[in-house]
């Protein structure tokens, strides 16, 4: 089994200073699932897709809020390097996933990927490993099976986390 190294980015994000919790906790017994997505176009003005310009772009007024979003809305973030960044607490109910937001953990691959409908590049090899790396960690620590594991395509949104990644969750 791999070794983790999950840098811890929770405190180190600004957080929205007009919302500056999550609104919701959660008990941590109550995930059931890991929806997996991609950064994709959600990049700040200044066009930065790592992880401080995309929670730059979520605490702004956005697509998902006008009075902007608490905190960047994943649990955790895969750099392009293999960084594995935790970005909020697996207790918080973030906003990444409509309904499944509490029942679930939100793992965000930066970069922009090809899927149906979508013109995109490909995930680097080191986020392929460090994304099986963290689902075998959260399968360990959470008892989750590997059927656990969905793309946000699974529900409702088809183009993430693009053809490459989808197709990682099918050989956990
Ligand atoms: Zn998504």
């Amino acid at each position: 089994m791999s070794e983790i190294n999950i840098i811890r980015l929770v405190e180190h994000l600004p957080w929205n200073p007009k919302r500056p919790t999550w609104p919701r906790k959660r008990d941590i017994a109550s995930v059931d699932k890991v929806i997996l997505h991609q950064s994709a176009g959600r990049a700040d003005p200044s066009g930065n897709r790592d992880v401080f310009g995309i929670n730059r772009y979520h605490i702004g007024p956005n697509h998902i809020s006008a009075a902007g979003c608490p905190h960047i809305c994943y649990h955790f973030s895969l750099d392009d390097d293999g960084s594995i960044y935790l970005c909020n607490d697996l207790t918080d109910v973030t906003w990444h996933c409509g309904p499944q937001n509490t029942l679930s953990i939100g793992v965000m691959l930066v970069g922009d990927f090809a899927g149906p409908g979508h013109e995109g590049g490909e995930p680097t090899a080191a986020q392929d490993q460090a994304f099986m790396v963290l689902a075998e960690h959260l399968m360990n620590t959470l008892g989750l099976p590997p059927s656990a594991f969905f793309g946000h395509c699974d529900f409702g949104k088809p183009a993430c986390p693009g053809n490459t990644a989808y197709g990682w969750l099918k050989s956990l």
